[in-house]
């Protein structure tokens, strides 16, 4: 299926490796022009050469980390007016309730609430005076049904999502779209070192921990980069203009819910 997005501009944070990659990948096979991002100059110049080496798309990087002000403005002048959005950071740590104070909260709203907003409020009003623009947010299973060592996660990426439901509908009718995916386990980095943490609490294997984890999702296996990533490029697509405020899971089958 043709996407109908060739040529057009995206931002994608936090995309030199993980989910995030496999976004900025799936839209440069649709000829889509990128700006990279994150923290790390190395892998995201690797990452940016492998893509232009592959897709033959202009991509340009900001090393900077995207939920600090400072690094919002460098990607934001480096990007300009994008066409498409994709807002993405790294994940709050694991931890206990009773662990987390004041400022671990506003660590976890800072990155995974208060960036995405940011982005959107900066680049909503151009890609809504030019009529066409598309929005995804990387968020988590995790909204749906809590994953109780991520509290922080829980707490941030909730308030993420009811900002969303409302703005999304604010901003439709003006050709732009904004959608949540929310991912189930994938075989990332991030996924990788949950399954760390889950074979320390239960003084097991990394393999056995990986396959406990598995055994719960009905797919029998974790989540590919590729297989977001896809799913991420639809929802940018010129097909997916009627889907408006949407939170999409990608999990396998395991959040065990009729809706
Ligand atoms: P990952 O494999 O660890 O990759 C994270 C990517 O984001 C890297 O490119 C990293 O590069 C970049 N990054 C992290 N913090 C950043 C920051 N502050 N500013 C700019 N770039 C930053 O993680 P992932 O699995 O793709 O996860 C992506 C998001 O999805 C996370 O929020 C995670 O919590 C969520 N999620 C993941 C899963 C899963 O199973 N993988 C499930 C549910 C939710 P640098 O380190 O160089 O900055």
């Amino acid at each position: 299926m043709d996407m109908g997005i060739t040529g057009k501009r995206a931002l994608v944070c936090a995309s030199s490796k993980g989910l995030g990659r496999g976004c900025a990948e799936a839209l440069a096979a649709e000829g889509v022009n990128l700006v990279l991002n994150a923290r790390t100059q190395g892998p995201l110049e690797e990452t940016a050469e492998a893509i232009r080496a592959k897709y033959g798309v202009k991509v340009v990087t900001v090393a900077a980390d995207i939920t600090s002000p400072e690094g919002q403005t460098a990607v934001l002048a480096v990007a300009g007016d994008v066409d498409i959005l994709v807002n993405n950071a790294g994940g709050p740590p694991p931890g206990v309730w009773s662990d987390w104070g004041r400022e671990d909260f506003i660590k976890a709203l800072d990155a995974n609430m208060l960036t995405p907003i940011a982005l959107m409020k900066a680049l909503l009003p151009a890609m809504m005076d030019r009529g066409w623009g598309r929005i995804v947010n990387i968020t988590s299973k995790s909204v749906k049904a809590p994953i109780a060592v991520l509290g922080l996660s829980n707490s941030a990426r909730a308030g993420l999502t009811g900002y969303v439901a409302g703005t999304s509908r604010q901003v439709a009718g003006a050709g732009v779209t904004i959608n949540n995916l929310q991912p189930g386990m994938h075989a990332t980095d991030r996924g990788l070192s949950l399954a760390h943490k889950r074979a320390e609490d239960e003084g097991i294997t990394v393999e056995d921990a990986m396959k406990e984890a598995s055994a719960a999702i009905p797919v029998g296996r974790y989540g590919t980069r590729e297989e977001f990533g896809a799913a991420c490029a639809f929802l940018c697509s010129q097909h997916a203009g009627f889907i408006v405020g949407q939170n999409i899971l990608l999990d396998g089958g395991e959040v065990n819910a009729t809706m």
